[in-house]
């Protein structure tokens, strides 16, 4: 069973790319029958956004990754806030201090500017030349002890050691500066000089304690990765695993934009994108599967979830989000239950509202419940539906009387449509249901000149009468569902 976290900071919310990155790893850990952690790391306080934990806990929870262990639920690695850990990672920087493999930096951070500087121009690879790391150990206890401030550095293997991503393979860090490319890096700093812990130091020591076994994460991280190892081999631990996943870019390979999805969960909310084709499209996001479809609910996802990522970026499409959304929108209607209620009163909610679009729709709906009314529409129009608003408006003809098509009848090849189409009345209000419709209707093909080879007349000069439309859904649903009196009316014939 795998043991994977979510580490989000709570700069900012989350976005398409960091749900991603949680959905891969709380599949992962439902996949193998493991734990799904969730992590503050809120190292950064100046950053912190006020409200961005708590819309982070609300938008998991919203597309359903619900965390075992974490902030709001507990668990027996807590605290699951790295502002609440501070002391834990002052311990272990000085567990490093005492085995050697950490050192005191006493250096002035305008020195430490000036020295980056310089060593740029003559084209070294690191910025730091590791004074400190030569103090002897009784001066920088006694210079620490006379509160000298000062940051604790890792002092690294000459070498950074390679790691063995699960996705780009061998990972050997390089530095460019100018010509020269080295697999050297600098001594990162472990505690700043205000005693809290770097994002490194905080995020390593936290996958030791927490028994995390594979990290998922960007590439942006992979560069840093080698500096995570050394800190394990450091402290004498087995680092977990790391599957890194590439960026996602718009269709002209840029990063996101605002405009291009680079938009928070909320945005895709508002849009009343369901949380299944959310994580359905963003599982989609440079992972695949076997399976013949391409869709798949949250369920499914974890059953046919594998590390099976691709190397590189991967392009977002608005298209396939909207395909996924019809397809979990004919899902929500043929299983019922609360989603399909949720469409419903969405749906409602809009028609009802005092700035509905759709005045009159009293006037067609009677003493039915709107409720109803829409139901029996999504029962035949799911396939079609994106959100309320676009279904409201495909389906106008079934909110706005339409009294004016009788008068004009669309041109039809023969006359005696309008005519023989009277026949419909002959149906009485309890026996106005499917059968008999399509029985009169074939009636009335049949008895025409053109026989049956007319029949596509029939139907045109039903369907343009009725809904004003030249497609759609079948006739005689929208017959059924307008009623008795409405389609007579529309056909001129109360
Ligand atoms: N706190 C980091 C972030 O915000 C976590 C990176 C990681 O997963 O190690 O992305």
């Amino acid at each position: 069973p795998a043991r994977t976290r979510f580490a989000p900071s709570p700069t900012g919310y989350l976005h398409l790319g960091s749900l991603r990155t949680a959905l891969f790893n709380y599949l992962l850990a439902k996949r193998t029958g493991g734990q799904f952690l969730l992590r503050i790391e809120d190292t950064d306080q100046k950053r912190t956004v006020p409200d961005a934990e708590q819309r982070l806990f609300d938008d998991l929870r919203w597309a359903g990754l619900q965390w075992d262990e974490g902030p709001e639920v507990g668990g027996p690695y807590g605290p699951y806030k790295q502002s609440q850990r501070s002391a834990i990672y002052k311990e272990h920087a000085q567990s490093l201090l005492a085995s050697g493999n950490a050192y005191r930096c006493f250096c002035s951070a305008e020195r430490l500017n000036h020295l980056a500087e310089h060593r740029h121009k003559l084209g070294i690879a690191t910025d730091y030349d590791r004074t400190c790391a030569s103090i002897a150990k009784e001066e920088s206890d006694d210079r620490a002890h006379n509160g000298e401030s000062h940051t604790v550095r890792l002092k690294v293997p000459d070498q950074y050691p390679t790691y063995k991503d699960l996705i780009y393979g061998t990972f050997r860090p390089l530095k460019k500066r100018g010509h020269v490319t080295e697999t050297s890096y600098e001594d990162p700093i472990l505690l700043k000089s205000d005693g809290l812990p770097t994002y490194h130091l905080a995020n390593v020591v936290d996958d030791h304690l927490m028994k995390i076994t594979h990290v998922i994460r960007g590439s942006e991280w992979m560069p840093s990765t080698p500096k995570h190892i050394a800190m394990y081999e450091a402290f004498g631990w087995t680092p977990p695993e790391f599957a890194h996943v590439g960026l996602l870019v718009d269709e002209n390979g840029n990063k996101l934009s605002k405009r291009n999805f680079d938009t928070d969960i909320t945005a895709f909310k508002e849009m009343e994108i369901f949380p299944e084709t959310l994580t359905n499209f963003a599982a989609l996001l440079g992972w695949s599967h076997r399976e013949k479809s391409d869709v798949m609910d949250l369920q499914t996802l974890i059953q046919n979830f594998s590390l099976k990522f691709t190397k590189g970026n991967t392009t977002v499409t608005f298209g396939k989000m909207q395909f996924l959304q019809r397809k979990h929108a004919l899902t929500r209607a043929e299983k019922g239950g609360p989603q399909l209620q949720e469409m419903v009163a969405n749906v409602t909610g809009l028609l009802t509202s005092p700035d509905s679009p759709y005045q009159d729709w009293k006037s067609i709906v009677g003493s039915a419940l709107p409720e109803d009314y829409i139901t029996s529409i999504v029962a035949v129009d799911a396939e079609n539906y994106t959100n309320a608003n676009e279904f409201l408006y495909r389906n106008a003809f079934f909110f706005t009387p339409l009294r004016p098509f009788h008068k004009a009848p669309p041109v039809t090849t023969s006359s005696d449509i309008p005519m023989r189409a009277q026949m419909l009345s002959e149906i009485i209000e309890e026996d106005w249901n499917k059968e008999n419709l399509m029985q009169k209707v074939r009636e009335i093909v049949d008895g025409r000149a053109e026989g049956k080879a007319g029949s596509k007349d029939v139907y045109h000069y039903l369907r343009k009468t009725i809904t004003g439309q030249e497609q759609g859904m079948r006739i005689f649903d929208v017959m059924v569902i307008l009623g008795r009196g409405e389609t007579l009316a529309r056909l001129g014939m109360e």
